[in-house]
Formats: C-alpha cells, structure tokens, sequence
C-alpha cells in the first residue's frame, strides 16, 4: 500500500498518517520529521535547513528528493509507505512518479479551510519525542510517551501565514494533478479524530487495491 497524505499545514496529516501506519504496519514517512531530527541532531543537513524551517519556507526540491528516494528504498519500505508532507510541489510529484512508476494507490487530501488551518496551527504543541499533537493546554507532559511538549518555532503566528501562502502556491496546485491521474480522495479534514479516519478508510477502500 503506497499511499500519500495531503493537505495544508495543520491538516491532521501526522495524526492520521500514525493511525494508517498502525492499520497497514507500514512506516509514516514524514519528511518534516526527518527534517526536524536533522536540525535537533545538528547534522549538515540540519544546518543547511535549520533556517528554512523557521521561516516555513521549502528546502530545495532536489535536496527533498534526494531524501526521499533514499528513505522509499530502504527495507521497511517494501511492503508500502505512508508519505507524509511530500510531495509539495510539481517538480516533487513528477519525481515521485517517475521513482514509483505508477504503483502509488491512493492520495488521501485532507481539505481543512484556511481560518481552521491557523486557529490549529498557533494553537498546538509538539511531543519532542514522539511527535504527537495536542490542543495548547496546561499539559507540559505528552499523554502519549512523557516526552515535553513545546510549540514548533514554525506553528508561531507570523510563520503559519507564510507556510499557508506557501502551501497555496507551491502544493495546492497538486490536488489538481492527482486529481487529473484518477488518484485524489478528497476528504473533508474537519471533525472528530476518528470520525476522518472512518471517512480515509472509505477513500482508501475506493482507490486502493490491496
Ligand atoms: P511539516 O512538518 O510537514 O509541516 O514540514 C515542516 C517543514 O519542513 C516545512 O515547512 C518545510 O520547510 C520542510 N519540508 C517538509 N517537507 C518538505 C517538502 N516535501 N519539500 C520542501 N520542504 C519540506
């Protein structure tokens, strides 16, 4: 099952893309974790990117596909991958087909209207271990694994309304391209945690052939 997760920032894509990866035991491929590790690690990669990820802009494509490539081609990945936060662009989906060669089942498009989107973003906080997200709150433990809970440097609110305009330009433009292809399951992102992954089953359920 190789599948795409979609959608603004905000969207609910790790939340649902970790349900997805429990469902199916396949590995959530979440590229700005990957990212996010680098720059906690001090890595070159991180030092490269460090900054782009505070100003919420995109790392290169050619650098973003060259992780990607990398991490699908690894063995956990040979039964099936959820990608979560790529592809981004035009140039990453072309690569992406062209990596796959047409044996991605389904691109599930989380469809969050834009206030929902900055009203969740500058309102959450991040579990440093294990990436869960909550409701701004007094919990300073995450309820999931005890690791600390703190605001990403990009949910704050001057850098949420760049990502937006970024996701409108640069990624909005894909719901057209897989929608083209046949492959887009447009599910409404707006609800109970369980009540969209009951509505990402039936989208699921229609595309995909497991
Ligand atoms: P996310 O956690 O998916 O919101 O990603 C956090 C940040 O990582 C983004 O704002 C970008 O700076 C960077 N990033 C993640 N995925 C990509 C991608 N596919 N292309 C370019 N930049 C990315």
């Amino acid at each position: 099952m190789k599948i795409v997760l979609f959608g603004p920032p905000g969207a609910g894509k790790g939340t649902q893309g970790a349900r997805l990866s429990e469902k199916y035991d396949i590995p959530q491929v979440s590229t700005g974790d990957m990212l996010r590790k680098a720059v906690a690690d001090g890595t070159p990669l991180g030092k490269q990117v460090g900054e782009i990820l505070r100003e919420g802009k995109l790392v290169s494509d050619d650098l973003i596909i060259s992780i990607i490539r990398e991490r699908i081609a690894q063995p956990d990945c040979a039964k099936g991958f959820i990608l979560d936060g790529f592809p981004r662009t035009l140039e990453q989906a072309g690569a992406l087909e062209g990596a796959l060669e047409g044996s991605l089942d389904v691109v599930i498009y989380l469809n969050v209207p834009r206030e929902e989107v900055i009203e969740r973003l500058s309102g959450r906080l991040t579990c440093r271990d294990c990436g869960a997200v909550f409701k701004k709150s007094k919990l300073t433990a995450c309820p999931a694994c005890g690791g600390e809970l703190y605001q990403r440097e990009d949910d704050k609110r001057e850098t949420v309304e760049n990502r937006i305009r970024v996701y409108e330009e640069s990624t909005a433009p894909l719901v057209a391209f897989y929608r083209e292809r046949g492959k887009l399951a447009d599910i409404v992102g707006v609800g109970g945690e369980d009540e969209i992954a009951r509505r990402i089953e039936e989208g699921i359920s229609q595309y995909a052939v497991s």
